[in-house]
């Protein structure tokens, strides 16, 4: 399918592909059964210049947008899910300075992450605070020029592999949602460890690690945007970023389809490929078609979010001023909605499709030592973090039914 995508775009996703078969698929395997971080692959990531697809030329990225990054994700997915969220994971810890920071919080950060010099990332969780994010209880405690940190971070994506972390902490309780703020925390601050490492059921690749703070003092000059603002910092971060999780969730199902046709079309029973089978060929091509609508989704929801939101970005790197700002100046509106249809579409599909393909290989597909049943497994996350699927239809229901009422008032 033609997706209109310009001649960057076409060769970040011939990028990704061939790194994906050389420098991925190789260590995919041992990566996952060890929980092992693939270091060689960051290198390869680094030097093929990925990390900054989607950051602006003037801190060292390609000068690309939200589409390209969802390319990248995808391609590196269709081989390992897990391996992918090196990439896909260090830019959602980004993504908050990107859009909140000063510009000399962009100056200070944003080239080493352009580069994969450093890796970041996102800290929202914790053990009481899940889906909901209010409930924080980490707190951040204004001391002169600093602030002082306190409290434990639960399943937090590229923990100890990361060096820059986006944490949320409550600098005061008694606001609850609107007294939160949004920090950058390097990792080495005293004060800043790492705890549990999570053992997972996929993307067993990507360390996921709890993340103490005792006393842990940080600069003010960390704080992103304002005190109060950092679930608005939170939730348009992820505004951003869930269409990314579409896109791993497509690269997965592509990467499982791709395995899965491998087989079928050369496994014979009953004297034919299993391919030609009716019942087979008929999920050959429910999956295929689930994977393109889904892609179509993500592709047409980053292009119009990229464009829409182009004008901001321009005034503030232009003027030195925080994009957030020029988005509220500017009346951009955010895609909210969209982002969270792009992550529930595509990872509902990404289960239903991974599955299949396990059933389509039998036996064989079931195993550990055939890549399917790793797809499945990294598949399942892709439903539940950056907010549940559960969460997200809460919202896109909320403003499904609100549109309707505006429409009915302006009828009225
Ligand atoms: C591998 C992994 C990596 C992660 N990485 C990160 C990370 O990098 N940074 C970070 O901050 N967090 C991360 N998370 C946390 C993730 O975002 C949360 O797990 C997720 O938001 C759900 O929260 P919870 O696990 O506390 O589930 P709970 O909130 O306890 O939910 C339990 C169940 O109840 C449902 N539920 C809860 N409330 C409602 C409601 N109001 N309506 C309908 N259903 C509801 C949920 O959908 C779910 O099915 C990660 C999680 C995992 C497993």
């Amino acid at each position: 399918m033609d997706y209109g995508l310009n001649e960057q775009q076409n060769e970040i996703i011939a990028l990704a592909a061939q790194l994906a078969q050389e420098k991925i698929k190789p260590v995919r395997e041992h990566c996952d059964q060890a929980e092992e971080f693939p270091w060689s692959v960051v290198e390869e990531i680094r030097k093929a210049d990925l990390f900054g697809v989607y950051l602006p030329e003037k801190y060292g990225g390609m000068g690309g947008g939200a589409v390209d990054l969802c390319l990248a994700v995808e391609q590196l997915s269709r081989v390992c899910g897990g391996i992918a969220l090196c990439l896909a994971g260090s830019a959602l810890g980004t993504m908050p300075i990107l859009l909140f920071g000063s510009e000399a919080q962009r100056r200070q950060w944003l080239p080493d992450l352009a580069s994969g010099k450093k890796l970041a990332a996102f800290a929202l969780t914790e053990a009481e605070a899940g889906s909901d994010a209010t409930a924080i209880k980490t707190s951040a405690k204004l001391d002169g020029d600093h602030y002082i940190l306190n409290g434990t971070k639960s399943f937090i994506t590229g923990g100890e592999v990361s060096q820059i972390y986006t944490i949320f902490a409550t600098t005061n309780p008694a606001r609850g949602a609107r007294g939160i703020g949004a920090f950058v925390v390097e990792k080495g601050t005293p004060g800043f460890t790492f705890g549990k490492k999570e053992t997972k059921m996929g993307i067993r690749a990507n360390p996921t690690y709890e993340l103490h703070f005792k006393d842990c003092r940080i600069p003010k000059a960390n704080l992103l945007y304002k005190e109060g603002y950092g679930l608005f910092v939170a939730q348009n971060t992820l505004d951003m970023s869930r269409t990314g999780v579409g896109a791993q969730a497509i690269g997965i199902a592509q990467g499982a389809l791709d395995e899965a046709l491998a087989y079928v079309r050369v496994r014979k029973q009953f004297g034919q490929p299993v391919a030609s089978l009716p019942v087979i060929s008929h999920m050959i091509a429910d999956c295929a078609s689930a994977i393109e609508s889904s892609r179509a989704l993500i592709y047409s929801t980053a292009k119009a979010m990229a464009a829409a939101m182009a004008p901001a970005f321009e005034a503030a790197f232009d003027k030195g001023t925080v994009v957030f700002d020029e988005m509220h100046a500017l009346k951009i509106r955010r895609y909210t909605k969209e982002s969270a249809m792009c992550k529930v579409v595509a990872s509902d599909m990404a289960m239903k499709v991974t599955t299949d393909c396990v059933q389509m290989c039998g036996g064989v597909g079931y195993m550990r030592d055939f890549p399917v049943e790793k797809f499945m497994r990294d598949a399942k996350i892709t439903q539940i973090y950056e907010g549940t699927n559960q969460i997200q239809r809460n919202e896109i229901a909320a403003m499904v039914i609100k549109e309707a009422a505006s429409k009915d008032r302006v009828k009225g």
